[in-house]
């Protein structure tokens, strides 16, 4: 067995159980054991305790402020206040690291009017909200970085002010081992049914493969990519999909003699410093649909078609680079509007949804796990109003699109 996990639950029932142990139900079981007003029961459950396949292992994990929706410059504020004072937030413990944020920023270029306008209308949500973005006029850029090829390019957005990469892992780390000091039970097992109350208002108890039933006050569904899988259990549907992210390292022969910010070409390619000469890119295929939960199979001529001719064009320097590695994760794409999904089920007001996160979970996880948090112990949101990512949302059709999806 994984250390750290049990083989199966100690009780039949818990006051809250979480489906899916990666970061977004890790953040939520230790926020939960941070609230002195919650005094319930907790239990993790995790299909795959060694995370090989969550989006939490194969993340690229940095965090931006460059949002269109303004509760998402927000939450992103706060992830970045928890992680440069990460050990402050988990009580002092002398064992947890300090961390900070390496704020290469993240520039994104512009190469029609369009989507000029788009940056312009995104850098006034995200001043309003207090975050640091500039606008940068080719000539602007290229003084600012020489390297890269601007000959197409209207406009570029940046912020250099905690945006950038920082160490998701560890944080991962830290609340999944806090969280069990003070009780929280996690357990290698996978959910497979669910039961309803005889009126349908409440989850009544989930089911394991063991075949083991546990009943419960709230059930967290923080299943990732396997959301709607998840959802169906309980008879909802949701509109979250996995979707393939591929990623490379590779090596430069020349490397660029100052830190890469975290460059969003227009063709959709990102690509970003990765240390010791070492760049880390990603991006997907032009044709993105849709695939099986455990579909993480190469597309081995996606970097030769796609993603080296787009990075080599941008920083002329990258004509001669060597992958290092490459791996294939999942996004939990939300379809409807690319906005996390939280809070509960409008019908079924113990179902939670933690879902949808699609590239930007791993920063959102601390905001979206004390909220949760929050929703669970008041049945209210006491400092950041998440409100708006309900489902409710959805059901009345209603989108808060976000458009700074990456
Ligand atoms: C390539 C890539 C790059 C990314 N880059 C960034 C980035 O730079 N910055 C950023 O903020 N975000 C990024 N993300 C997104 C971020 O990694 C995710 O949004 C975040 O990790 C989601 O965490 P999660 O806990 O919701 O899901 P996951 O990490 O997928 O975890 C879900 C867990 O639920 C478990 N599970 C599912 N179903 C069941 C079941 N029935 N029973 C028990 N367990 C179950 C799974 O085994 C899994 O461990 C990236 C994602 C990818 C794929």
């Amino acid at each position: 067995m994984t250390p750290g996990f049990k083989a199966a639950p100690e009780r039949s029932s818990y006051d809250v159980v979480i489906i899916g142990g990666a970061i977004m139900g890790s953040s939520t079981a230790w926020f939960l054991t941070e609230n002195p007003d919650f005094n319930g029961s907790v239990l993790v459950l995790e299909r795959d305790p060694t995370y090989e396949f969550a989006s939490t292992t194969q993340t690229n994990s940095c965090i931006r402020q460059q949002f269109s929706t303004e509760l998402n410059v927000r939450i992103s504020q706060f992830a970045a206040d928890f992680v440069k004072n990460l050990r402050d937030r988990m009580g002092g413990d002398e064992r947890v690291p300090d961390l900070s944020i390496q704020s290469f920023g993240y520039l994104y270029l512009a190469d029609t009017d369009a989507f000029a306008e788009r940056l312009r209308a995104n850098q006034k949500v995200q001043v309003a909200a207090g975050a640091a973005t500039q606008l940068l006029s080719a000539d602007e850029i290229k003084a600012a970085y020489p390297f890269y090829n601007v000959d197409d390019i209207v406009l570029g957005s940046i912020n250099r002010v905690d945006e950038g990469y920082w160490d998701g892992a560890t944080v991962f780390d830290w609340w999944r081992r806090q969280a069990r000091e003070r009780g929280v039970e996690y357990v290698a097992a996978e959910v497979v049914a669910m039961t309803k109350t005889a009126d349908g208002s409440r989850i009544e108890s989930v089911t394991l493969a063991s075949g083991e039933v546990i009943t419960c006050g709230h059930v967290v569904n923080a299943s990732g990519p396997r959301a709607a899988r998840t959802a169906a259990m309980a008879g909802i549907d949701v509109p979250v999909e996995p979707r393939k992210r591929y990623t490379w390292i590779f090596k430069a022969e020349q490397p660029i003699d100052q830190d890469l910010p975290l460059t969003i070409d227009p063709s959709g390619v990102h690509v970003r410093e990765n240390g010791g000469g070492t760049y880390l890119c990603g991006g997907h295929a032009d044709i993105d649909p849709g695939v099986a939960h455990d579909d993480f199979s190469m597309d081995h001529g996606l970097w030769e078609a796609k993603i080296w001719p787009a990075i080599a064009t941008r920083i002329p320097q990258f004509e001669a680079v060597r992958v290092q590695s490459e791996w294939v994760g999942h996004y939990a794409m939300n379809t409807f509007d690319h906005n996390a999904i939280a809070g509960p089920h409008p019908e079924i007001g113990n179902f939670i949804f933690l879902n949808g996160f699609s590239g930007h979970g791993l920063q959102q996880s601390p905001a979206m796990g004390r909220g949760t948090a929050e929703w669970l112990t008041y049945g209210a949101y006491r400092s950041l109003d998440l409100t708006p990512f309900h489902f409710d949302r959805i059901k009345a059709g209603i989108p808060i699109p976000e458009h700074a999806v990456i």
